[in-house]
């Protein structure tokens, strides 16, 4: 990978769209991004064991390697990297990337060690690719603001890119994990994104209390999706991830909930109309 990533830097822009692989139209639009604003585009499918818990879906999640590639040719990929976990993490590993404050908070406290497997996958990534860009959904919204602290952190010589979530028709963000919900979590998946466009509503309409707005909306998915149980559900300072008091112009809300025994993430970017706009 790292000769025809070097051949592949001598031919223009690098643009890297790295990927757990099962891929739908949110990877596809990273990819056609990639696409779009660089000179040639690497894709990589690596479910990383260093990010899951004993506890977690590693085993189960869900692959299928023929129809990804079929997407990432379509797609315009020109080379699509899929390692061995044995030739990512070699007899003798010791070495882990912990990006501190970023990732305590939100998924951070649910699944420990998450992110430290995150972030040292991924500087191995860039390193072996060597990229000039990195591409990355807003739908990992912590993941992101990780990923680029450790850029700056270790002064890696890459643009970090971070794009919009992709929607199913219903608003239900799309995830790979979405394949395990049976029809009735299906359904009450949807809740999580009425909920997001809920808490935009009420901020319209001048709510700016933190905590009077996460429980409005904690008891909007309890009445709504009994099959839903919250992980947390939390108001935050979009640059630091410190949860707020107050709604300020822009707030994150990430959510993260289990539907059954699939666990699902989403959030948005709550805006307060400048005072005198329509
Ligand atoms: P994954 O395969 O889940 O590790 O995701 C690979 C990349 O795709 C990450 O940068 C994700 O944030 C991004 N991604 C996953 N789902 C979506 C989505 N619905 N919209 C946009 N990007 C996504």
């Amino acid at each position: 990978m790292r000769r025809l990533a070097e051949g592949l830097r001598g031919q223009g822009r690098v643009a890297f769209v790295p990927t757990m692989g099962y891929l739908h139209a949110g990877h596809r639009s990273l990819l056609e991004w990639g696409r779009a604003n660089a000179d040639r585009l690497v894709a990589s499918i690596f479910v990383n064991p260093a990010q899951f818990g004993p506890a977690e879906d590693l085993a189960r999640y869900p692959r299928d390697f023929d129809r990804d590639r079929v997407m990432c040719e379509a797609a315009g990929v020109d080379a699509l990297f899929v390692p061995a976990s044995a030739d990512i993490y070699r007899p003798g590993h010791q070495t882990w990337v912990e990006v501190e404050n970023l990732s305590r908070g939100l998924c951070g406290r649910f699944r420990p060690g998450h992110f430290r497997g995150v972030a040292t996958v991924v500087l191995k990534l860039l390193n072996i690719v060597r990229p000039h860009l990195a591409v990355f959904g807003l739908k990992d919204y912590q993941q992101y603001l990780i990923i680029r602290r450790l850029v700056a952190d270790l002064d890696l010589d890459v643009e970090v890119v971070g794009r919009p979530i992709v929607r199913e028709d219903d608003g239900l963000a799309m995830s790979s994990r979405n394949s395990y919900l049976g029809p009735e979590e299906r359904l009450q998946a949807r809740v999580l994104s009425r909920a997001l466009a809920e808490a935009q509503r009420q901020v319209d309409a001048g709510e700016r209390d933190a905590r009077g707005l996460s429980g409005k909306l904690t008891e909007l998915i309890a009445a709504e999706a009994p099959m839903v149980r919250v992980d947390y559900l939390a108001l935050c300072d979009p640059a630091t991830l410190d949860e707020v008091a107050g709604l300020g112009a822009e707030t994150l809300l990430a959510v993260a909930a289990w539907v059954g025994k699939t666990r699902l993430i989403d959030n948005a970017l709550l805006r307060v109309a400048p005072a005198g706009a329509a």
